[in-house]
């Protein structure tokens, strides 16, 4: 696909649908010269050209400037199907459903906190157990995880891990209401029963941060964001339970794949007509394990507010800025050729940024991350859609390769980020060389319209699993 791609305006790349007779629209790549340089090294454009030819596709295949290889679809990509003619695939949303970044913002600023980095870093290990498989505070039996599995962040509220503003400060009020915990196996469920308020392991991590720049003073005070500020930025899913589902799910829709008649380019792609039973059981047991990462993050945010309040008083408070899904689908209504249309829209590795919206973009534990606000031109441009990361550059294992992780932790020491990490492995997967520069892959965003820069943070301390 390399050789047939033309920028069409400035950070817009367009592979035509001419390039395979199997293609239904064109594939789009948002990224800068210099970025479509890492971008054409992996296999992620070959999977974004295949995504557009996947039944019910409309406008184009989108790729966010952090796309990558994944499973099927790139991560880091966005596409939409009819209603009423597209398909739905676990694929396209990844086994970690509603993988997530949540942001907290507390009224305390750096020279403050300082020296408590060490202490914070540990109460927050210690309360926000880490790891693959690990349990937790709560386990639920029965009709209890049903009720989280249905109820979302608001089943939080009602069992008192979350406050009324919380729920305002989460994409969709963290709860999907299609959601029907007896399309979630048991299996799922078994997993998942004792993983809430978990972090997992590898990528996710809760961080302290503070805000190291501006660039939208109306809107950073809009956020409730100011120079020094120290917040908590949470990036988790769904634990055992969504990956479950996406298992359980790949295999139901390639057992019926003959039935629908559907020859797809690649069995990752595996999907099913969203009308057709089992593309309605899969959104539903998809929305239920969404719900289940957002009563996830919310259990954390319970559990970082008792180690904050241990370390730094009582009176100290963290407020939610904002909660956003980037591993899901939602049913949305865009304009698409001039009308309206009610579309399944996939984001895979992406980020809802409708305009107005915050937009939290971690880049990694060395560099930084960034709070943007959605715009306008995001409805056209992207389905309302941002990129969800600084996306990777290395494979887990290349970086494990070509890390070593002492050197890394004394990087980052001299750099005053303090690490709590689970295992020396998992850290060198994640090192800052392993993903793509994230100011560059922030500015793309913002210089093609998506999404306006607010604030960057930089990390005091990292807590991994
Ligand atoms: P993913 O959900 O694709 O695993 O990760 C999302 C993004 O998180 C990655 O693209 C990367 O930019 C960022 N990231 C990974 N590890 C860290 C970390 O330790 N700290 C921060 N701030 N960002 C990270
Ligand atoms: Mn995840
Ligand atoms: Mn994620």
């Amino acid at each position: 696909p390399k050789s047939v791609l033309k920028e069409i305006s400035p950070c817009v790349w367009e592979i035509p649908d001419s390039y395979r007779n199997d293609m239904r629209v064109p594939a789009r790549v948002y990224a800068s010269e210099r970025m479509l340089g890492q971008i054409v090294r992996d296999r992620s454009l070959e999977q974004l050209v295949n995504v557009a030819t996947l039944p019910g596709i409309v406008n184009h295949a989108l790729a966010m400037p952090d796309v990558h290889e994944g499973y099927g679809f790139p991560v880091g990509g966005v596409a939409a199907f009819d209603y009423d003619e597209g398909i739905i695939s676990p694929g396209g949303i990844g086994y970690d459903i509603n993988c997530g970044v949540r942001l907290l913002r507390s009224s305390l600023v750096k020279d403050e906190v300082r020296t408590r980095m060490a202490e914070i870093g540990k109460a927050i290990r210690i309360d926000v157990p880490s790891g693959v498989g690990k349990g937790g505070m709560l386990s639920l039996k029965g009709k209890q995880i049903d009720a989280v599995l249905e109820g979302g962040a608001k089943r939080m509220l009602e069992l008192g891990y979350a406050l009324e503003a919380d729920i305002d400060h989460i994409e969709s009020g963290g709860r999907l209401d299609a959601a029907d915990a007896a399309s979630v196996s048991d299996h799922a469920k078994a997993r998942g029963h004792d993983q809430l308020g978990t972090m997992g392991a590898g990528n996710h991590f809760v961080e302290v941060e503070y805000v190291s720049a501006i660039y939208d003073e109306t809107e950073a005070e809009r956020m409730g964001l100011f120079r020094n500020q120290v917040c908590v930025m949470i990036h988790t899913g769904s634990r055992g339970l969504g990956h479950q589902v996406a298992t359980d799910y790949i295999r139901l829709m390639n057992g019926s794949l003959g039935k629908f008649g559907f020859a797809l380019p690649d069995r990752e792609l595996a999907c099913a007509p969203f009308r057709s039973p089992e593309g309605q059981s899969y959104w539903k047991a998809m929305s239920a394990a969404a719900n289940f990462a957002w009563a996830n993050r919310q259990l954390i945010t319970w559990e970082i507010r008792e180690a904050w309040k241990r370390v730094f008083g009582s009176d100290e408070n963290l407020e939610l800025l904002y909660d956003v899904a980037h591993n899901i689908a939602k049913i949305e209504t865009h304009t698409v050729g001039g009308v309206r249309k009610k579309l399944v829209v996939h984001r895979k590795g992406a980020t809802r940024a409708f305009p107005g919206q915050p937009v939290l973009i971690p880049g990694s534990m060395g560099t930084g991350s960034y709070v943007l606000c959605g715009r306008e031109a995001a409805m056209q441009k992207s389905f309302g859609s941002s990129c969800h990361g600084a996306g990777r550059t290395m494979s887990r294992t290349r970086a494990r390769k070509e890390t070593n992780a002492e050197t890394l932790l004394c990087q980052l020491s001299a750099q005053g980020i303090i690490v709590e990490a689970g295992s020396k492995a998992g850290l060198t997967e994640e090192a800052p060389a392993a993903y793509k520069d994230v100011d560059e892959v922030v500015a793309v965003i913002d210089d093609c319209g998506i999404a306006k820069k607010v604030a960057r943070l930089k990390p005091l301390a990292v807590i991994k699993g």
